[in-house]
């Protein structure tokens, strides 16, 4: 670790901020379940209180789960947060709470290193991976506390190799609390979709830790209690073929010793349907989801935005090849493209009832600084800043029509019925082909079973009581419970009553069409 010797210990106070409701944020499935209150713990300020010189000392607080209190604010010397655009509001409201105990701030990830000029309030900004900014961050910080009279930008131009990362601080996060665990093989994207931030900001030669590294972190986050389901959050799975293919072994032995307890997922181009060596090994190291950007089913669309690796294959093709080996896809999803023409709901509708995919974010179109959409849309002057709006695209269709068809097809895509024939699909044609994992003793422990039950009660009290759509819900659960199958129960009644709920406040406007506009945010500032 490089940031070692330096002169004097510090107290270091992480906060992750807190996210606004989203498509992504399951807060409708929470109550479901037996204490969950967050996504995932966040990867990023967790390698960096990892990366801490070792005699400093580091407290967490994911602001997902509670508020930091006044007493850590007392606590702390200074205080770091990273996170992402979505968090903004949230980002600048940490600050200005740690600056009234005239704490200096430091803020770092994905938002900052591609809009510095979104957090003047701020006395550090780290821009940029972990690298010679974070050694020069360390370094001013065990010098002086003390609030600098301007804001401080440093950085990185030396980054550490990812061979080097040291392993997330875990063991400082409410690892009970957390839906998913994640873990990062690999940072970056070959590609260049026109809307997307990754190539640009983290490169298009994939780095990568070792398999050695991963198999520590998974070993690690067992230790501190995680790993139910561990998300790769690599940018693509396959972004180096050659790299998974020489991770995969890796994991199936990690599996084989560990007793099959976690199952596992990624992100990755859908052409991933096109290497059956690697989908064949990913089945056995226990892939259970592969989250694709699809984006749209518009071969004209998909060639406009840069992503004709999506039609490797047809992509209905695709999908049904990963369903093949027990993985389902889940897909993001694009609207308000330029190629969107008014039937493009209907279209897309059509799509989703034949993929089957059950799980789909379907957004509306923003450009992200630091992509070709962003620098294209300024050129032609269709940038639009109005927080008030659902996106900062001058679309070509006109906007209120955009928006109407996106809450349209969210309304229908998520209703009960259609959701849970999708997922019926699932049980059948997909959860059917996974890796039949041998009984462990873990699966069987008396905290697991208590933890499916508590679950199983809660679902058939809000969702088999008092849901709306209780009789779709239990013609689905009778056909799992038939089976014995309370795996493939509890999953999907969680998921659907998320989306479901979810997606009834989106069509009637309460929620956001956009995972990154800021409108509908204030409400969630600042965390409870
Ligand atoms: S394939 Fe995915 S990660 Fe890569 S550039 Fe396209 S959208 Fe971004």
């Amino acid at each position: 670790m490089r940031a070692e010797g330096v002169e004097t210990a510090r107290r270091i106070l992480c906060v992750f901020p807190r996210y606004t409701s989203s498509f992504g944020t399951w807060e409708y499935a929470y109550p479901l379940t037996d204490g969950i209150k967050a996504f995932m713990p966040p990867q990023g300020l967790l390698v960096i209180a990892a990366y801490l010189p070792p005699d400093w000392q580091v407290r967490f607080v994911d602001e997902n789960l509670r508020a930091a209190t006044e007493e850590e604010f007392e606590w702390a010397e200074a205080v770091f947060v990273s996170g992402m655009h979505i968090q903004r509001q949230q980002m600048n409201d940490i600050c200005h709470r740690a600056h009234a105990y005239d704490l200096p701030v430091a803020i770092g990830g994905p938002s900052v290193s591609a809009c510095p000029d979104y957090y003047p309030s701020f006395d550090y900004l780290h821009i940029g991976e972990l690298g010679d900014a974070t050694d020069e961050l360390i370094a001013r910080l065990s010098r002086d506390t003390r609030r600098p009279d301007e804001q401080i930008v440093l950085t990185t131009k030396d980054r550490v190799d990812m061979c080097d990362f040291p392993i997330p601080a875990y063991e400082l996060a409410d690892t009970k609390k957390y839906l998913l665990s994640s873990v990062q093989y690999s940072s970056g994207c070959p590609y260049q979709c026109e809307f997307c931030d990754i190539p640009g900001l983290y490169g298009r030669n994939p780095r990568l830790k070792t398999p050695q590294q991963i198999i520590a972190e998974l070993d690690r986050m067992r230790e501190c209690g995680i790993g139910d389901t561990v998300y790769f959050v690599d940018d693509n799975f396959i972004g180096n073929r050659k790299a998974a293919l020489d991770l995969l072994p890796h994991l199936i032995e990690w599996q084989k010793r560990t007793g099959y307890i976690t199952r596992l997922a990624c992100e990755a181009t859908l052409n991933i349907a096109k290497r059956p060596e690697i989908l064949e090994k990913m089945r056995e190291a226990f892939f259970v989801t592969i989250f694709c950007g699809i984006e749209t089913p518009d071969p004209d669309a998909l060639k406009a935005m840069h992503k004709d690796h999506n039609m490797m294959v047809p992509i209905l093709e695709g999908v049904r090849t990963i369903n093949s080996y027990g993985m389902e896809v889940v897909s993001g999803i694009i609207m308000g493209l330029d190629t969107d023409k008014p039937e493009t709901g209907e279209a897309l509708l059509a799509f989703i009832e034949e993929s089957k995919i059950p799980l789909l974010t379907i957004n509306l179109l923003q450009a992200l600084p630091k992509t070709p959409l962003w620098d294209r849309l300024e050129r032609e002057n269709r940038l639009i800043h109005d927080e008030g709006r659902d996106s900062n695209v001058d679309f070509l269709l006109p906007y209120d029509q955009v928006l109407a068809s996106w809450r349209k097809c969210m309304e229908i895509a998520y209703q009960p019925e259609r959701l849970y024939a999708r997922f019926q699909y699932q049980c059948d044609f997909t959860y059917a082909n996974k890796l039949k994992v041998p009984a462990s003793t873990q699966q069987a422990s008396w905290a697991n079973i208590r933890r499916g039950l508590i679950m199983l009660r809660k679902i058939f009290w809000k969702v088999g009581v008092l849901s709306d759509y209780r009789k779709v819900f239990w013609k689905f659960a009778l056909g799992r419970l038939r089976r014995g199958d309370l795996e493939g129960l509890i999953g999907p009644a969680l998921i659907a009553h998320h989306l479901i709920m979810f997606a009834r406040a989106a069509s009637v406007g309460q929620q956001n069409a956009s995972n990154y506009s800021l409108r509908l945010r204030e409400a969630s500032v600042p965390a409870e």
